[in-house]
């Protein structure tokens, strides 16, 4: 899955504030270029209110921007959801009536979405495609199609290979996750007194013994499993989940392969410990290292990427073009 949550809560005056949180997604930025996740997690706050700066508002745009191959998987893992629910309501659809009823509209509307502009009206509700924005896309009809054919080829790997494997799970069975699109605040858990964003794609406990599972339909990562890793830490913290009894499933859609394994006890000692160095290392960069009032160092101090191969696909370039000298 894709994607991280903003972390807010409200004070006494109804005024959000930005609250220092952790997730996989950001170290990831944060690793990558520190300067990245100065405009996800501080550059970009107010944004959205009409007395924001034009870099407020610029970084907030660029935030909410979507790439086409995220919106591959958005859609991807919207339709195998369908197949699914449909399959556990004793309805079963085929992958072509999948596509067309749940991931062809959505692309559609996206697509338009983006090729319009509407997101200049509401960044946040409406998409705006990385690829239109910076005029990167090339031939929109070979993307187009390209597009759709993983998409139908995760379908029907989703129908073939793991719903033979899942399909008798049942709704009562399944684990509760908050995601954006359920309301609220998304999924997170308290990892030594830092908010850290976990959100598993899907889960359920059958006999006492834990499954989660992550949809990729992009390509095999070594990173996955990491992130999996972490999901079985989300289970222990919300479920009391023993390692044993915690089994993480990355299911590859396109390449209709699974990539099953467990965590052992020093596998725990050392992800816990890595995500300490990460929290360690973002904490440098606040004022006073002080995670409480989470005020960012001035933007300078976040350096840019040391190799610039990172920015070619990054939605923030046309604010650090210029001092990119590119
Ligand atoms: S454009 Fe380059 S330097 Fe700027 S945030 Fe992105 S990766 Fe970092």
């Amino acid at each position: 899955m894709i994607l991280c949550a903003v972390a807010v809560r409200f004070l006494r005056m109804g005024k959000l504030q930005n609250t220092f949180s952790w997730s996989f997604s950001s170290a990831a930025d944060f690793d990558e270029c520190r300067r990245r996740r100065y405009w996800s997690k501080y550059g970009m706050w107010g944004g959205w209110e009409k007395n924001a700066s034009p870099e407020q508002k610029k970084a907030y745009q660029l935030n909410k921007m979507d790439n086409c191959w995220g919106l591959m998987g958005q859609a991807a893992e919207n339709t195998i959801m369908r197949v699914l629910r449909q399959h556990q309501a004793g309805n079963p659809i085929t992958a072509e009536e999948a596509f067309e009823t749940v991931a062809r509209p959505f692309l559609r509307q996206k697509w338009t979405e983006s090729k319009r502009g509407e997101w200049k009206t509401n960044p946040k509700q409406f998409c705006c495609l990385r690829e239109h924005y910076y005029g990167t896309l090339g031939d929109e009809k070979t993307i187009a199609e390209q597009m759709s054919s993983q998409i139908k080829n995760c379908i029907a790997n989703f129908i073939a290979k793991v719903l033979p494997r899942i399909g008798t799970v049942t709704r009562e069975q399944e684990l509760p996750i908050k995601t954006a699109d359920t309301g609220g605040d998304s999924e997170n858990i308290l990892f030594k007194g830092v908010k850290m964003y976990v959100i598993p794609d899907y889960a359920y406990r059958i006999d006492g013994q834990f499954h989660i599972h992550d949809w990729k339909a992009g390509k095999i990562k070594a990173s996955h499993r990491e992130q999996l890793g972490l999901y079985a830490l989300w289970a222990r913290e919300k479920f009391r989940a023993k390692p044993e009894e915690t089994f993480l499933y990355v299911e590859y859609l396109n390449e209709g392969q699974v990539a099953p394994f467990q965590l052992t006890p020093e596998d725990f000692e050392r992800l816990e410990a890595q995500i300490e160095d990460s929290i360690a290392e973002m904490t440098e960069y606040l004022v006073d290292f002080n995670r409480e009032k989470n005020e960012p160092q001035p933007k300078d101090e976040w350096e840019l990427a040391a190799d610039p191969d990172s920015c070619k696909n990054c939605n923030f370039y046309e604010l650090c073009r210029e001092e990119l000298g590119t």
